[in-house]
């Protein structure tokens, strides 16, 4: 899950990287208030889940509360690369001296973490990568030793950042691996990471995601979850534990088990779907090993309650549960829906016990279901329905 900047610098803030003081509002008049308790010239700063806020127009320094008033009133409601702006944060100004970049992730190539740092922070890190690679250090993490005080100063050494901040950069780098370790995060950005003019350094914007793996060791992460923008289906489905990710303008909805599995019968569906008006899938969803009858009707329930969805193909290949479980899966979990079930459904089964699974389809005889015997003609019949159902 990736966090707003003030919920980001609020976790920084709780681990003792500074930050400067600031309150998240929704209205202009209420930024004016908070301009106000701050009481110095203040910037008024976009939240949105985005980079890049600054070139939009999303980040304003305003010199007094009624400036700040002004300046929230232009960026709330601002598009920012498909984000609207419904809540800014009104923070401290700060004089810059200089900027830098910072930045803790996971290197999945390497199989390790990864410190990126560099005295030239401010601009978009990825054109700094591609421009000037070498005035981006790379340090990797060793994740069981970690970041302490002198892993600290090799990163700063590396990102040549001036001998005036060394010290204080170190210490702000062991706080921020903290929050890295102690939030379970995958990603900990600050850019910029700021030198004041007393040689203070403060991280000025922050970007986290959090590994949701870990959800069950921070219960207090459930708060940071946006209910505003987050996809009520992906909610349910997430409520039921189901491996869900709606697709945006599919309407073949998609259940499979195993998450290869899935991923190609998307493709085969997008590609059946050529033929077929151009219907697409509508979402990935991995019901894993156990396909029990509970978690089948979980996953049609959710995936019927998308209004896009005119057809479902669920393709399962009995494995250690076998088809004739699944199948039996099916048909109780059309029972639980009963009248909620309303859309034509394809199954395709193939694996263990594949001939006892096809007859309990087909003895049950459901007016819903339909039977095809291969991945790519079920995708075919799916796309069709699909189609048929515009
Ligand atoms: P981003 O564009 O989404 O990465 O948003 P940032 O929070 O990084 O802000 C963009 C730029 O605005 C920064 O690189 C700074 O140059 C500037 N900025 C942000 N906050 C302040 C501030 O408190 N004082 C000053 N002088 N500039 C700021
Ligand atoms: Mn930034």
């Amino acid at each position: 899950m990736d966090l707003y900047e003030y919920q980001a610098k609020d976790l920084f803030a709780a681990h003792g990287v500074p930050v400067l003081p600031g309150k998240t509002v929704d209205t202009a008049s209420e930024a004016e208030r908070a301009a106000q308790g701050i009481g110095t010239a203040v910037v008024v700063k976009a939240q949105v889940k985005t980079g890049g806020r600054g070139k939009a127009g999303g980040v304003k320094l305003a010199k007094d509360p009624s400036e700040a008033r002004e300046k929230a009133e232009a960026i709330l409601g601002l598009d920012i690369k498909g984000h609207t702006v419904h809540r800014v944060l009104v923070t401290e100004a700060s004089d810059i001296s200089e900027e830098y970049y910072f930045s803790f992730l996971l290197d999945r190539s390497n199989r390790t973490f990864l410190a990126m740092a560099s005295a030239e922070g401010g601009m978009e890190i990825e054109e700094l990568a591609v421009e000037r690679p070498e005035a981006l250090a790379r340090v990797p993490i060793d994740a069981i030793a970690g970041v302490d005080r002198a892993k600290a100063q090799e990163i700063v050494q590396q990102a040549k950042l001036p001998a005036a901040v060394a010290d204080e950069a170190a210490d702000v780098i062991v706080k921020l691996w903290d929050t890295f370790v102690g939030e379970d995060a995958t990603l900990v950005e600050v850019n910029p990471l700021v030198r004041d003019p007393q040689d203070k350094v403060i991280a000025l914007d922050g970007k986290v995601t959090l590994d949701e793996n870990a959800d069950f060791r921070h219960p207090g992460h459930a708060e940071l979850v946006d209910q505003r923008t987050e996809n009520p289906l992906e909610a349910k489905a997430k409520s039921k534990g189901l491996n869900y990710v709606k697709l945006e303008g599919g309407q073949v909805g998609i259940i499979g088990n195993g998450a290869g599995l899935v991923m190609s019968t998307l493709d085969v569906v997008a590609y059946a779907g050529e033929s077929h008006g151009g219907m697409k899938p509508a979402n990935f969803l991995d019901i894993g090993g156990g396909a029990s009858a509970e978690v089948m009707a979980a996953g049609l329930d959710v995936i019927l309650g998308d209004d896009e969805v005119r057809s479902v193909f669920v393709n399962v290949f009995g494995g250690i549960t076998a088809c004739d479980a699944v199948a039996n899966g099916i048909v109780e979990a059309l029972k639980i829906l009963g009248d909620d079930a309303t859309k034509p459904i394809v199954v395709r089964l193939d694996g263990n016990n594949v001939d006892e699974g096809r007859k309990i389809l087909d003895d049950a005889n459901h007016p819903l279901v339909t039977q095809v015997d291969t991945m790519d003609n079920a995708a075919a019949k799916a796309a069709e329905l699909a189609a048929a159902g515009a």
